[in-house]
């Protein structure tokens, strides 16, 4: 039974990247929330006969809700003050300095659990007004705080303890004896929603990452970590740290943290080889475009991982970016790939946003689809400009297009609604 309609012009993501626009679209769901129909207002219209029921106007532009695949809860307060106070030739980069300047500091106030909790419930709150209703997340090296931060977000966040015995502060390391206890802890209450959480190759040891891969084989977790953001880490790794290991995705490889489907963040200074390890080991990439834009980072070759299908998707890595927007993080998408390869388009940024991330998290039966037997879980989203489009009629990269916020650093409120499972949860 037809219980509720929404029409307004509707986006819909495919497996592959493929997205249908339809003008004139509508949701339509039973009373337990589960789409009956998606697609062009006219092709239910006909099947509705005389007896149809009320029909509410979407409030924007109707598509899938989005997820974040790469993105740090405690550095929410200090987002977008990634690098304040660190000079562009700060000696060994900026990523480190701004470690030490401002993100350690922030990560170790943590410790005091109701601070973790009154972080954690700012950053849900501010991702959810933008839409976004889950993703894989770090927390810190905190047991607490991580068990804070999986406890207070919604059940689509999986969430990290980070892992940390060198290159750090000494109030910032992990509690090495109490590694597997707390992890298996944690995954006895909340399953695979805990990921085991190499901050990266600079600050943790072979030893306590082969414990962490033992653990994510143990217990069926997966692993996630940043690999190759800046030169001056990747020298540090390859020359300084690990000079036996073949390269910086071997120094993973090896110590077996990239057999557990890795997400690795960025992606950057990458050679042929270390891709290759990248595609054999299944492990998918999480490309952030704002944080390696102001953090001095480069850009990821992007050609290079669609030409070797490995799964990627679209991630703010706050606290680097200003803001937990998607919307703004596919403009920076746009924005960064331009003349350097023609796949960046409006259209695979909405994928990777929203389907391909809950492809690579296992969630794309809750999120990403909006087809009949579908949850009825989507968002509505202001355009920020009208759609171009030509005489032809507007397409599915237009009407994208024209979602994208004009201020990328402090994108206007564009998500109106969040509907989950038929439900409205923000408004
Ligand atoms: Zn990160």
């Amino acid at each position: 039974m037809l219980s509720q309609l929404v029409r307004g012009p509707l986006l819909v993501p495919h497996p592959g990247g493929a997205v249908d626009y339809h003008p004139d679209g509508v949701l339509a769901a039973d009373a337990d929330g589960v789409l009956l129909y998606a697609g062009s207002w006219s092709g239910l219209r006909c099947q509705l006969g005389d007896d149809v029921p009320p029909v509410r106007p979407a409030d924007g532009v109707m598509l899938p809700p989005f997820l974040d695949l790469h993105t740090h809860v405690p550095q929410h307060p200090i987002r977008g003050h990634f690098v304040d106070g660190v000079a562009d030739d700060a000696p060994g980069g900026k990523l480190l300095a701004g470690l030490n300047r401002n993100v350690f500091p922030t990560e170790a106030k943590c410790h005091d659990q109701a601070h973790a909790e009154r972080v954690t419930r700012g950053f849900a709150a501010d991702t959810l007004a933008h839409g976004v209703v889950g993703g894989a997340a770090y927390m810190t090296v905190s047991a607490a705080a991580t068990e804070a931060a999986l406890n207070v977000l919604p059940a689509a966040w999986s969430v990290g303890m980070v892992l940390m015995n060198q290159n750090c502060p000494l109030d910032l390391r992990t509690n090495e004896p109490a590694l597997e206890a707390d992890h298996e802890r944690l995954a006895a209450r909340f399953g695979q929603r805990v990921i085991v959480t190499d901050r990266f190759a600079v600050a943790v040891d072979s030893p306590l990452r082969r414990r962490a891969a033992a653990l994510a084989g143990r217990l069926g977790l997966r692993t996630q970590t940043h690999l190759n953001e800046q030169m001056a880490e990747k020298s540090f790794v390859e020359t300084g740290l690990y000079p036996n290991a073949g390269s910086y995705t071997d120094v993973y490889r090896r110590d077996g943290l990239l057999a557990h489907r890795c997400i690795l963040a960025h992606c950057i200074q990458m050679r042929p080889d270390e891709w290759a390890i990248v595609h054999e080991t299944g492990s998918v990439v999480a490309h952030c475009p704002t944080s390696n834009l102001l953090l001095g980072s480069g850009v990821m070759p992007l050609d290079e991982v669609l030409d070797r299908g490995i799964p990627y998707a679209i991630a703010t890595d706050v606290g680097a970016s200003p803001t937990v927007s998607l919307l703004a993080e596919m403009k920076r998408f746009l924005t960064v790939h331009a003349g350097r390869s023609t796949r960046a388009t409006p259209t695979e940024a909405l994928y990777r946003t929203t389907l391909a991330p809950a492809e690579i998290l296992g969630l794309d039966g809750q999120f990403g689809r909006l087809a009949a037997g579908r949850p009825m879980s989507f968002v509505e989203v202001a355009r920020a400009e009208p759609a171009a489009g030509v005489a032809g009629g507007v397409t599915a990269d237009d009407i994208i297009r024209s979602l994208l916020p004009a201020d990328v650093d402090r994108p206007a409120a564009a998500v109106r609604r969040v509907t989950i499972n038929g439900k409205t949860v923000s408004h």
